[in-house]
């Protein structure tokens, strides 16, 4: 399967298990560009799995991950180290906890990537990283250590290191979960500016005004497949499924 003319990413038939436990029965799900795909559902139900899977952090029994113009991975044959990479070079992760290098300042976490993987020019790294951090307003913390940092701040350099790597998409996993309820909103507000910038992105949240404000399509997980798919003002005020009614009558 390759992803139609204005999709950016096609999946289909992603199946994972660890162990005896299959994780994810049959994943399909495609990505046009410029969207943003929210995906919502109890814990446990797959969804941080689904975006491993797409990053190349985790490595499917099957199913075919495949980007506009390659590569187009398919996981029921072996999968080489250099699928693996040109997999992982189209997409940046966001994590819930920010993973930053504590020994490392705010402008050396953010050029580690381009300037040790990618290969760009120190140089060039070090401005294109400035101008990032001018962006969400972190200018001024370039030699800060992350521990000098508020959660919020440091939630925000973890997004402009995933932007310095200039992917087609960009994943998120729950990247406000760990922070305290005031510093929600700064990042929200960051996600919400690269969304109206036009970045492809595909974010696993609980933050469900995000998803009604921001989302183009939302996804509700459950059970390690989708249960029901829509634009968030039908799913969220109609849903058709049972299981999504009672998992939003529990968290609204
Ligand atoms: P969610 O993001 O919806 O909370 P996950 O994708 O994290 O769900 O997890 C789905 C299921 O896979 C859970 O039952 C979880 O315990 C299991 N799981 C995830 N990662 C691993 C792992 N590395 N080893 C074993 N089980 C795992």
């Amino acid at each position: 399967m390759s992803p139609t003319d204005d999709a950016l990413l096609a999946v289909s038939g992603l199946r994972k298990s660890f162990g005896e436990n299959e994780v994810l029965h049959s994943i399909d799900l495609e990505v046009r560009r410029g969207e943003v795909v929210v995906l919502i559902g109890p814990s446990g139900s797959g969804k941080t799995t689904v975006l491993r899977s797409l990053n190349g952090l985790e490595t499917p029994d099957a199913g075919v991950v495949a980007f506009a113009h390659g590569p187009s991975v398919d996981f029921s044959q072996p999968v080489s180290k250099a699928e693996r990479d040109s997999l992982r070079n189209r997409s940046a992760m966001v994590f819930q906890q920010h993973n930053l290098f504590p020994h490392r300042t705010v402008l050396e976490n953010v050029i580690e990537g381009p300037v040790q993987v990618q290969r760009v020019r120190r140089a060039d790294a070090v401005s294109q990283a400035e101008a990032l951090l001018e962006r969400v307003g972190l200018a001024e913390k370039r030699d800060a250590y992350p521990h000098e940092l508020s959660g919020g701040q440091q939630q925000r350099v973890g997004i402009v290191r995933a932007l310095a790597l200039k992917p087609d998409l960009l994943l998120f996993d729950e990247p406000t979960s760990a922070l305290d309820p005031e510093l929600v909103g700064d990042v929200l507000g960051v996600m919400k500016g690269l969304a109206d910038e036009g970045w492809t992105m595909v974010v696993v949240t609980h933050e469900l005004s995000f998803a009604r404000q921001v989302a183009d399509e939302v996804l509700f997980m459950d059970g390690g497949v989708i249960v029901e798919r829509g634009a968030p003002a039908q799913l969220f005020t109609a849903p058709t499924h049972e299981r999504t009614r009672k998992f939003l009558d529990r968290i609204l």
